[in-house]
């Protein structure tokens, strides 16, 4: 379109006017031919033709036509009148009509041909834009997906190597903060903890450093732990599934949203692993799924790692009552010797020994002496102090190592322990029955040089106090 709709309606009106002037004067000029002025007949065929070329250009071909047939008409009754020269000039508003209305009929098929191509071009540029984008975000995505693979498959290749417990922990939460890296995230591990019946925090990590207060886990991990199912929280004030505004401070520790996912396998739920960062819509789904495939990996490693800790445990615990076996203690003792060297604080070594234990089991029955052997390695675990160890010497013996302790109070501290046997009640069958012991006690590095000399000292000191008529203490050294 060349001209607008009102630039078109004002050449129509410009044409019509002209026509009419036209054609008034020409009716004028054919009443009273005598008194024509002569510019009249040149005047209306100027105006004739600029009206036609209007008339062309602005309303259009049909228009065109009908304003040459009007010119025409005109024309021939000029040449009647004898005006021959009006010819040539018709036929060049012709041509110049033709020319003008093929320019501009060109023109529009032109601009009309450009238009569509633009907005071919046009379609096919945003086309290509948009594949192009598509494409980025694939790139960039499946980069991210290798990247994580990777780091993956690192992370099986480091949980396969014999790990402690600790250790798996550990490697567990670096991995997943390696996945969602951010100074404001934490990441949490909770393990259930069977005797409190809940979870217990097992390792925390937060790039920004500071300790976690609340170590029982919340809401969210018991959400988790309860329904066995990864949990992404975007906004905790827009979730309304969890009421967690309502708790206090400490449970909500200013996190706004959460990725967690459980410890799962097919032996059962042992934990929940948990990153949160105090800001909104922090995690995505994706990071949730890679979250749960690291706890996925994690678990057997967890659980292989207890496993083997249970089992080193049970290595070194004597089965009926719970205490260091003979060996476990040898090697304590050894290590405890060298620290007291180091160190030079004393240590000294008490044997414990049940006095007529033969005759007891004689009289009670075997399995009788087997609950005050239970009964008796509990309560001098529970009468032990801080960093003492307290071992199954051999079949009704026992020893305990007391860092720290001369050989005064070392044998005060084994007094002690043999009024306490005194005064203990040993319940069998709801029949109560006493027991005594002996002791000899020992103290390094006055009374020995070596752990074989501190033994020997203390088993000579022992068997002083079973001479000296049983249920008493002796030291090598004091009495
Ligand atoms: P004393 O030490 O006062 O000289 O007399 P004793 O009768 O205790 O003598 P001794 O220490 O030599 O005896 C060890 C007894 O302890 C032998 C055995 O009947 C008992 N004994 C050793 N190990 C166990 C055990 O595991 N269970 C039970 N029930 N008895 C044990
Ligand atoms: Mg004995
Ligand atoms: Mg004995």
């Amino acid at each position: 379109m060349i001209f607008g709709a009102a630039a078109r309606l004002s050449l129509g009106l410009v044409t019509v006017i002209i026509l009419a002037a036209v054609s008034f004067l020409l009716f004028q000029a054919f009443r009273d031919p005598v008194r024509i002025p002569p510019f009249t007949v040149d005047f209306c065929m100027a105006l004739l033709g600029s009206s036609m070329v209007l008339g062309w250009v602005g309303v259009g071909l049909w228009m065109g036509i009908i304003l040459l047939a009007a010119a025409f008409i005109f024309l021939s009754l000029g040449a009647f009148m004898g005006l021959v020269w009006f010819w040539p000039l018709l036929f060049a508003l012709l041509g110049l009509a033709f020319f003008s209305q093929r320019f501009f009929s060109q023109r529009q098929l032109f601009l009309a041909q450009h238009s569509a191509l633009v907005e071919e071009w046009e379609k096919r540029s945003n086309d290509l834009r948009a594949g192009i984008a598509t494409r980025q975000t694939q790139q960039e995505a499946l980069t991210r997906k290798i990247q994580r693979f990777e780091t993956l498959e690192e992370f099986t290749v480091h949980l396969s190597r014999n790990l402690s417990l600790q250790e798996t922990i550990d490697g567990t939460l670096a991995q997943v903060v390696q996945m969602t890296p951010a100074d404001q995230h934490t990441c949490l591990l909770y393990l259930v903890d069977n005797e409190q019946q809940g979870l217990s925090l097992k390792g925390s990590l937060r790039p920004k450093g500071g300790t976690i207060k609340h170590k029982k886990g919340d809401l969210l991990d018991y959400w988790v732990l309860k329904q066995r199912q990864p949990l992404l929280v975007e906004d905790t004030q827009k979730d309304f599934r969890f009421n967690i505004e309502a708790q206090d401070a400490e449970l909500r520790r200013g996190f706004r949203s959460l990725i967690a996912a459980p410890l799962i396998d097919e032996k059962g739920i042992i934990g929940v692993l948990r990153m949160d960062s105090p800001n909104p819509r922090q995690f995505s789904p994706e990071e949730l799924r890679v979250l749960t495939i690291i706890a996925d990996l994690s678990t057997t490693a967890i659980r292989n790692a207890t496993l083997f800790a249970l089992t080193q445990e049970l290595a070194i615990r004597d089965g009926l009552t719970g205490l260091y076996v003979y060996r476990h203690f040898m090697e304590r003792l050894q290590e405890e010797i060298q620290r007291s060297f180091r160190s030079g604080k004393p240590l000294s070594l008490i044997l414990v020994d049940i006095d007529w234990f033969k005759k007891y089991n004689d009289r009670f029955g075997h399995i009788s002496g087997d609950i005050v052997l239970k009964q008796l390695g509990k309560r001098l675990l529970g009468w032990a102090q801080q960093g003492e160890i307290i071992a199954r010497y051999g079949g009704e013996e026992f020893a305990m190592i007391l860092p720290g302790c001369d050989a005064r109070s070392g044998f005060a501290r084994a007094e002690k322990i043999r009024r306490n046997v005194e005064a203990e009640i040993f319940w069998l069958r709801q029949e109560p029955t006493k027991v005594a012991i002996s002791l000899g006690v020992s103290t390094f590095p006055g009374e020995a040089r070596d752990r074989e000399e501190l033994i020997r000292a203390a088993d000579q000191a022992l068997y002083k106090a079973k001479v000296g008529g049983r249920n008493r203490t002796c030291s090598h050294s004091l009495s």
